[in-house]
């Protein structure tokens, strides 16, 4: 039974403080605790609806409970949203890939870190059709239908390859989310291609020129991946 707070794990007072106050104003309640070790036994004795979590901690680091976390069957769908500073993408990448959520870097700007949390836990929300085949993107402009392995464009049937059309659904199934280029390899694994981080990118170039003037849809994500951005203009931005 999961509580409806959110823990904030984050050892230095001023920026856990900086995250509760505005967490808080959301109207969530918030409790923080300065230490990995500290935060295992708090969500183990209350678990809440989601961790904000700092990787550089004292004692047990942010990635090792991440690890824990999503080890334990009693602990693993809570969400975790990752606090790190800049220059350290390959431990981003290392926890998104233990299954954290998402990421910000400090320093943050609060609204930003607000907005993912909110869009975690939306989609938490809205994971209860895990098995929906088709995806609906851009307002209707590109759909995805998996059991046909066809993609629409306006309408439009667009020809994607085997691989590319991995690609595309397994970004397609948490829009707005990055994805590590690993986690593409291995949603994509077993469609009988072999693919290395180089060839993602090539693939993604591919992807972008057939979307069109979607391209822009797929956004990199220096250092860690891929993402599939959730708002599009329907139209050409006026600026
Ligand atoms: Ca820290």
């Amino acid at each position: 039974m999961t509580e409806s707070s959110i823990l904030i794990v984050e050892d230095e007072p001023d920026i856990a403080e900086l995250i509760r106050f505005h967490v808080s104003r959301e109207g969530y309640a918030a409790r923080a605790i300065g230490s990995g070790r500290l935060a295992l036994e708090e969500i183990d004795r209350r678990p809440p609806m989601l961790v904000i979590l700092d990787l550089m901690l004292p004692d047990v680091d942010g990635l090792e409970v991440c690890r824990q976390l999503k080890w334990k069957q009693q602990t693993r769908s809570i969400p975790i949203l990752i606090v790190s500073a800049k220059g350290e993408e390959s431990d981003i990448v290392t926890g998104l890939e233990l299954g954290a959520d998402d990421y910000v870097t400090k320093p943050f700007s609060p609204k930003v870190l607000v907005a993912r949390l909110k869009n975690i836990l939306r989609r938490q929300n809205e994971d209860g059709d895990p098995k929906s085949n088709r995806y609906v993107l851009a307002g209707g402009d590109l759909i995805l239908d998996v059991d046909r392995h066809h993609v629409t464009i306006r309408g439009d049937v667009v020809d994607f390859t085997p691989t590319e059309f991995g690609i595309l659904k397994c970004l397609a199934t948490r829009p707005g989310f990055v994805r590590t280029r690993d986690q593409i390899i291995a949603s994509v694994h077993g469609e009988h291609t072999v693919l290395s981080s180089r060839t993602v990118d090539v693939h993604v170039t591919t992807i972008r020129r057939k979307l069109g003037d979607l391209e822009a849809m797929i956004q990199t994500v220096r250092g860690v991946g891929y993402r599939l951005g959730t708002m599009f203009a329907k139209t050409a931005p006026s600026k």
